[in-house]
């Protein structure tokens, strides 16, 4: 089978590993929504995790970042009086930087990638969802706009979000080879990924949400189990913009094109609630504890 996944940073990672093993061909799109300017390099949080975690180098416990990696730059900097909140390891600054050259020399961002993850060894297609600049933005309950960094590591997801914004989204085009991608698969797998921060700016740019309602096979695993994220700030994000932290909030999101959905065996009553809308509804083990597990979530995804 022909798969293309929308994907996010750790959830998206982990569901590509399975995928990886049982599709013939793979096309990952990934969110890059995340991606800022730091340190004078371009970082690219979603896209490089998933690299990492496809080439068996991530850092896997943290869930950023390359295993056995060092801090020395980012120390160092610190010591010159630069704000270095942002952890980056030794090794990630290198990808970084090297992504920062070949932009500087007019190189696309989804070549950069292209470049990277050859180097790696990865056999997966990866796309950035956009070679545009594209910056979420968070909106705070209480009236601050955040840079996406800001929120996510500098304030720790503490503040509580009302709103998520998608600077440059309208004037963006899909990456080359994303809408075909979709367009040609014979299953789309929308990963469990952050609904909100990682899927949310891939399906609100122009042409893709449109490409997944013409498509016949379109399957989501879920992100939340039993009312809570496995990891970061989806249940409470999902609680205070007012969909609700469960799994059929996620597939009411997505329900406009979704024909499967994939739903962890500890929730049959969200089971029930979705089955009841008309979508296909499999309930599995989705907790992703190694290579194998990730493997049987593929399967039940593709199935
Ligand atoms: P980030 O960009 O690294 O924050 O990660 P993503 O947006 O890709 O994914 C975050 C989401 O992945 C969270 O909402 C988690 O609940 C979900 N997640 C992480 N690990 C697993 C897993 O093993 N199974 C399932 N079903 N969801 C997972
Ligand atoms: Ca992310």
């Amino acid at each position: 089978v022909k798969v293309a996944a929308l994907a996010g940073g750790v959830g998206g990672a982990k569901l590509l590993v399975g995928l990886q093993r049982v599709a013939s061909d793979l096309t990952a799109v990934v969110n890059t929504g995340d991606d800022a300017v730091m340190y004078g390099v371009r970082v690219s949080p979603d896209v490089d995790i998933v690299t990492y975690w496809l080439a068996g180098i991530a850092d896997r416990k943290r869930g950023w970042g390359l295993r056995d990696d060092t801090f020395h730059v980012v120390e160092a900097l610190g010591k010159l009086g630069i704000e270095n909140w942002f952890s980056l390891g030794d090794q990630d600054f290198a990808t970084c930087l090297y992504r920062t050259q070949r932009l500087a020399s007019g190189a696309t961002l989804a070549e950069t990638i292209d470049e990277v993850r050859t180097n790696l060894g990865v056999p997966v297609r990866i796309l950035p969802m956009t070679n545009d600049a594209v910056a979420t933005r968070i909106v705070t309950s209480d009236g601050r706009t955040l840079e996406f960094q800001e929120y996510f590591v500098k304030e720790r997801c503490r503040p509580d979000v009302r709103e998520v914004r998608f600077a440059g989204i309208s004037e963006a085009t899909p990456a080359p080879g994303v809408l075909a991608a979709l367009e040609n698969a014979d299953k789309v797998v929308i990963c469990p990924s952050n609904p909100l921060l990682s899927i949310g700016p891939i399906l609100a740019l122009p042409g893709v949400r449109g490409s997944l309602r013409n498509h016949p096979r379109v399957v989501a695993v879920s992100p939340i189990v039993k009312g809570a994220a496995l990891k970061g700030p989806a249940d409470r994000m999902l609680e205070s913009m007012g969909y609700g932290a469960s799994a059929s909030a996620v597939a009411r999101m997505y329900d406009d094109f979704l024909d499967a959905y994939v739903v962890d065996v500890s929730d049959p009553e969200e089971a029930e609630k979705v089955a009841a809308t008309g979508i296909e509804v499999l309930s599995v083990d989705t907790l992703m504890i190694d290579d194998s597990a990730s493997e049987s979530v593929a399967r039940a995804a593709l199935s």
